[in-house]
């Protein structure tokens, strides 16, 4: 009976240590400082802390999952109309999207990095390079990010 209890109280601290390891899930939890977007029952979006374009968005399921194959379905059709939102309102401000990409790595493979499914809205201009771009320019600061988020707030 002692085994069994050590052996539950070990599996939760695991269970506790890879919630605490996932730096989606802390933003979820308000535990990292992050730009807000937008926040629903289901998903929120805030802004990349390395924006491929100013405007890059990620939308990510409240609920942990590893990558887009483990998302559950209505998470998944929240994030997409969460993402359909967050687009018409990036070219609703002066960020001037004139395309909005959609993206979702799935696997250290295809380029993921962060092991909670995140959905990439990324505004596009005619001739930029886009994700293939190798940006030399430093990342915003937590202030700017917060400019460009309270600018896509204010039209959702
Ligand atoms: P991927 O390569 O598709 O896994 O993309 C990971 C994304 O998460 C990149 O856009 C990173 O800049 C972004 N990212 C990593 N850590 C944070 C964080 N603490 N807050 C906001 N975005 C993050
Ligand atoms: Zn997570």
């Amino acid at each position: 009976m002692r085994h069994l209890l050590l052996l539950l109280l070990s599996v939760i601290g695991l269970a506790a240590a890879e919630t605490k390891r996932c730096v989606f899930c802390e933003i979820v939890a308000g535990q990292r400082e992050q730009a807000a977007v937008y926040r629903d029952d289901k998903v929120m979006a805030f802004m990349t802390i390395g924006p491929v374009n100013p405007g890059h968005v990620l939308v990510i399921p409240l609920v942990h999952a590893d990558n887009y194959l483990e998302v559950q379905p209505e998470a998944l059709g929240a994030m997409l109309a969460a993402a359909q939102r967050i687009g018409r309102a990036l070219q609703l401000t002066d960020l001037n999207a004139e395309g909005i990409q959609l993206l979702m790595n799935t696997g250290r493979a295809a380029g993921q990095t962060v092991f909670h499914a995140h959905l990439h809205v990324i505004p596009r201009h005619t001739g930029d390079s886009g994700i293939e771009q190798k940006s030399e320019a430093p990342r915003p600061t937590m202030a700017e990010l917060e400019a460009v988020a309270a600018k896509i707030r204010v039209k959702l």
